[in-house]
């Protein structure tokens, strides 16, 4: 029976060469060791002359990291490059040196090790930023990187007492930020856990301290009862002939205080603090243990998780159960294989492991490496390494919910994620499409948060896009960044085309030729008001951001010049721009970009006015709309009066809540009654409330307000209908 509890600072004592190729050859008796002998000679004479902040020669500490590799059971290489880590940086050697003595490889990860601390930086967080991105690509070509970084940290972490205070917390507040959430992300149960404590110790002593005490007092009193839980299952089993290995597991100390602060329990209240593991063989011994600990104990409703048929997203894999032992004391049980142990405590090391005879964890190490990969990608997306690192820290701390698509595959998707995330995930072009989502059968609305299990099918609407309010609920960065993305292209392109449409008017009315435009004129115009290209001057136009007047002017002076009185009204033309063009005309206001507003959806015929909105143009209300009503109590001067301009073409947007009973069958009505207008609905909500009703939410593209008020009462009349609402 042991306890893996925390192991109080193992200071490097001096490690002899012999020592460290002595545990090399205890779990790999025929590795070739010459290279580890030679790594050992260079280092200690490249840092001969340096010494450590407490003293000691430097040299103690790369032995000491290649002692750390070495008790994970890594390859010769990688323990050698443990050794030379901080050759090239703290002393003559050079990277090619180093490749020439000891390879490519041992070369590639001392020189990835090496960039990442040579980068000079303004700030300290921009450092950590930077250097954190290197790492992470370093580790994605390599990942034995993040390994030996990893070896070094701990080191540092264990050795952290004589760095100077400030420093101290520094270090151990980056450990608990960045180092855990990775070692756990990468399934180094074992390391995650040391960080966690050591990072703790150092930034809150005093907590630290506190909780040491009352553990140590603890576990003197609630032993016993551990082991004679251990005696009772470890006889059951043998009865039942199932071979096992039973220990006494305590949670380390920073997993306590966690779960104090976030649960808001005491000390006394955490009663999953002491807990018994079994390792057996198969994963049907392992359900068989469950049963019969089941058996001789009742279980705490809600405590048990099947960690086996579905595995954490860093593919850890246990059975975990809580019982009330003989004298009501709750006691967890984690019941797994011996694989499946290798895997939870060591992680994606388990790739790099000196090899044994066939083990089969290589393969599902795809799955991280896969990880990895992605997040890579996504850091070319990302601006800089600050928000890159903002962004990985969202992804290591994140938990996962497991879905299903209707042809039931399954997808991992953050907690929290939306059926528009899932959408994404599968293509962006389903993404940009989706209107709507059947969870297990039924519509749920698009901001419905994922649940383990759901099975969840897409709705689709070629004629949809995707809309401003999704970057209020998804959670992925791939639906964030495509989201925006392509905002960002469809304003660019209104922008433009209400420019050209501003730019024109403007040329006509000064009867200057449409064709000059395309003339040189025109590029020196561009290149005066410093805009790249045509384009980019049109949508400063279209944004307010450029007066049109401004370009005539620089493009004929003599017209400015002499010119006394406003040029001849000209009809209003009928504007290029569609998409932008709602038919509205804005008295007062000469040319301005307007959107309508998506609170209260006007359509033409209601009565309407306009707001004009920082870097928006005008956005135009309804004249009951609460929203208007409220904006203009701020600022009334900003309210400017608007007309419809009656134009055959253009459609607008309006929102319908329609109140139903819930039955089969009722959006396809609903729908039915739609197209029958040859309305298109562009976007669509669902969900059911408690009272049986079903809400429907439908954007629908309307001509007018009298075609509105005729679908509203033909909704009304049909079967089911309850309330019809704008
Ligand atoms: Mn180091």
């Amino acid at each position: 029976m042991y306890y893996n509890t925390f192991i109080p600072e193992m200071e490097s004592e001096l490690l002899k060469l012999d020592d460290l190729l002595g545990k090399i050859t205890a779990y790999a008796p025929d590795a070739d060791v010459s290279l580890i002998r030679k790594a050992y000679y260079f280092t200690q004479e490249a840092h001969c002359d340096q010494k450590r902040k407490e003293g000691k020669p430097f040299f103690e500490h790369p032995l000491a990291v290649a002692s750390i590799l070495a008790d994970m059971h890594l390859d010769c290489k990688t323990v050698a490059a443990g050794l030379l880590h901080d050759t090239v940086e703290d002393t003559e050697t050079t990277v090619n040196e180093i490749v020439e003595i000891f390879g490519e490889d041992v070369g590639f990860m001392v020189g990835a090790l090496t960039k990442l601390k040579q980068i000079e930086f303004r700030t300290r967080e921009e450092a950590q930023a930077e250097n954190f991105r290197k790492m992470f690509i370093a580790m994605a070509e390599d990942v034995r990187v993040i390994l030996i970084k990893f070896a070094d940290r701990l080191h540092n972490m264990r050795t952290l007492r004589f760095m100077p205070l400030h420093k101290q917390k520094l270090i151990a507040a980056e450990t608990l930020d960045i180092y855990a959430p990775l070692a756990n992300r990468l399934g180094m149960g074992w390391l995650r856990s040391e960080f966690e404590d050591l990072g703790f110790k150092y930034l809150h002593p005093e907590i630290y301290e506190d909780l040491f005490a009352k553990v140590s007092a603890k576990r003197q009193m609630r032993e016993e009862s551990v082991m004679s839980l251990a005696a009772t299952i470890s006889e059951k089993l043998k009865q039942h002939n199932i071979p096992a290995r039973v220990s006494g597991r305590v949670k380390n100390f920073y997993g306590i205080h966690q779960k104090m602060q976030s649960q808001r329990v005491t000390f006394d209240e955490v009663n999953d603090m002491l807990g018994l593991r079994i390792i057996t063989q198969t994963p049907e011994q392992c359900y068989i243990t469950l049963g019969l600990i089941h058996s001789l104990w009742m279980p705490v409703p809600g405590r048990f998780k099947d960690y086996i048929a579905m595995p954490k997203s860093n593919r850890y894999q246990s059975l975990h159960t809580t019982v009330l032992g003989p004298s009501a004391e709750r006691m967890e049980f984690q019941i797994r294989t011996e694989e499946m142990n290798l895997i939870a405590e060591k992680g994606i090391a388990a790739h790099w492991l000196y090899k044994e005879r066939g083990r089969q964890v290589e393969k599902k190490d795809a799955k991280i490496i896969e990880w990895l990969r992605e997040l890579i990608h996504l850091q070319k997306d990302s601006k800089d390494a600050r928000e890159f690192l903002e962004m990985f820290k969202g992804e290591i701390f994140s938990e996962v919910v497991f879905v299903f698509t209707p042809a039931g595959e399954i997808r991992e998707l953050p907690a929290g994620a939306t059926p528009v995330d899932f959408a994404y995930a599968i293509h962006t072009h389903i993404g940009n499409r989706c209107v709507g989502a059947r969870c297990n059968g039924r519509i749920v609305p698009l901001k419905y948060q994922l649940k383990n299990g759901d099975t969840i099918e897409i709705i689709t609407s070629n004629t949809h896009s995707p809309s401003r309010d999704w970057l209020n609920f998804v959670v992925t960065h791939k639906a964030k960044n495509r989201i925006r993305q392509h905002i960002k292209v469809e304003q660019r392109k209104q922008g433009i085309e209400l420019g050209t449409s501003i730019l024109e008017d403007m040329l006509i009315r000064n009867k200057i030729k449409l064709a000059t435009l395309k003339s040189q004129k025109m590029l020196d115009a561009i290149a005066l008001l410093n805009y790249k290209t045509l384009d980019d001057l049109l949508m400063a136009i279209g944004y307010g951001k450029l007066s049109p007047r401004h370009v005539v002017n620089i493009l004929s002076p003599e017209k400015a010049a002499n010119k006394t009185e406003p040029a001849e009204p000209s009809k209003p033309r009928k504007r290029a721009a569609a998409a932008s063009d709602k038919g509205v005309r804005i008295t007062g206001v000469d040319n301005m970009l307007y959107t309508t507003a998506k609170c209260c959806f006007p359509v033409p015929g209601d009565s309407i006015y306009g707001f004009i909105t920082k870097g928006k143009g005008v956005t135009i209300h309804r004249t009951d709309c609460h929203n208007f009503k409220r904006s203009a109590l701020i600022d009334e001067n900003r309210i400017v009066s608007v007309t419809w301009q009656s134009e055959d073409s253009s459609v607008a947007q309006a929102k319908l809540y329609v109140e139903t009973m819930d039955k089969p069958g009722m959006l396809a009505a609903l729908t039915s009654v739609i197209t029958g207008f040859n309305i298109n609905l562009s976007q669509l909500e669902a969900r059911s409330s408690q009272d049986k009703h079903a809400h429907f939410v439908f954007i629908l593209d309307v001509r007018d307000k009298p075609q509105l008020m005729n679908l509203s009462s033909k909704l009304l009349s049909s079967e089911g209908v309850i309330s019809v609402n704008r």
